[in-house]
């Protein structure tokens, strides 16, 4: 994985019982998309030390900047090194539905690809979904056939609980169906592309603003920025950040959490309301100059 995937991979690899020091973390290049080169690089290290490296995970859409690691290449060296491709597109896979599908471009050489529907999908939790390659994957896995439960086996129909690891489980997919019944993929598709537009009217008006770094511009529905006035330490605007977003969530106005950057604090910005506008991306950047003000009044 890179140094932007999620900590849920390294959890789920911890679950299966992967021990932390066998899991290897490659560098980010500028966009902060895994560096291809020392991905092959680290897999091949590891073999030459006699280890079996035998999955990839990466990510189309990171939760810090909506970077999108270089897919195509990543499949290359799990082709050349027997890997299990992964692609992480929890928030990202969404982009799929819409005109900006060319930026998951590889996605379809992944063996498996996690997207959650309570994402950008706009469902409520919890609806998630894995697409894999070969399905014949999870029945080996998963499928248990204990005697209580073969009654239900017959009539050559798969079962949920062969796919995965829970066996009673709710009707998750339920509310997206009606959603697509709704919405149509072509709503969904432009729900998604209004997130696009979301961030860029954020990355524009913050431009615009005084004493603001675009620490990472609009990629999918996400923007960071970051306050860093003339005389100010960079401790002093790690500081100052993180106070401008207290407030600002305390107002109840807008959530703008702040994230970690170039190990700096920045204030990231990811918005996805169908109904949000331009003026209210606007209103949030203009507002987070009013409560900085405020805050080095002080
Ligand atoms: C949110 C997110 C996850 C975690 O998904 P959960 O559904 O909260 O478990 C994993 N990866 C990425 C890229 C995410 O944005």
């Amino acid at each position: 994985m890179s140094e932007q995937t999620h900590s849920s991979v390294a959890k789920g690899l911890h679950v299966i019982g992967v021990p932390r020091d066998h899991v290897r973390v490659v560098p980010c290049d500028d966009a902060f998309r895994m560096d291809a080169a020392a991905l092959e690089r680290a897999v091949a290290a590891d073999e030459a030390a006699g280890l079996r490296p035998f999955v990839a995970a990466a990510t189309a859409g990171t939760t810090n900047t909506g970077s999108v690691d270089p897919l195509r290449e990543v499949a290359r060296v799990c082709r050349a090194h027997g890997l299990w491709m992964h692609v992480d597109g929890a928030f990202g896979a969404s982009v799929l539905l819409t005109r900006h599908r060319g930026m998951l471009d590889g996605v379809e050489l992944a063996d498996s690809l996690s997207w959650d529907a309570h994402k950008w999908l706009f469902q409520t939790y919890s609806c998630g979904m894995v697409l894999v390659r070969d399905r014949g994957n999870l029945v080996s896995t998963y499928a248990a056939h204990p005697e209580y439960l073969r009654d239900l086996e017959e009539g050559g129909v798969t079962n949920p609980w062969d796919l995965g690891p829970e066996v009673t489980r709710p009707a998750r997919g339920l509310k997206l169906w009606f959603t697509l019944q709704t919405m149509g993929s072509e709503g969904l598709a432009a729900a998604v592309e209004h997130g696009f537009d979301l961030a860029r009217w954020a990355q524009d008006e913050a431009e615009r603003t005084r004493d603001v770094e675009v620490v990472s511009p609009a990629q999918m529905a996400m923007v960071s920025l970051r306050f860093a006035p003339a005389g100010l330490s960079p401790e002093g605007c790690d500081a100052l950040n993180a106070e401008v977003s207290r407030r600002m969530c305390e107002s109840g106005y807008a959530a703008v959490f702040t994230t970690e950057l170039r190990g700096r604090r920045c204030l990231r910005i990811c918005a996805i309301h169908p109904e949000a506008t331009e003026a209210d991306m606007r209103g949030v950047v203009r507002g987070l100059r009013a409560i900085c003000d405020e805050a080095l009044a002080l």
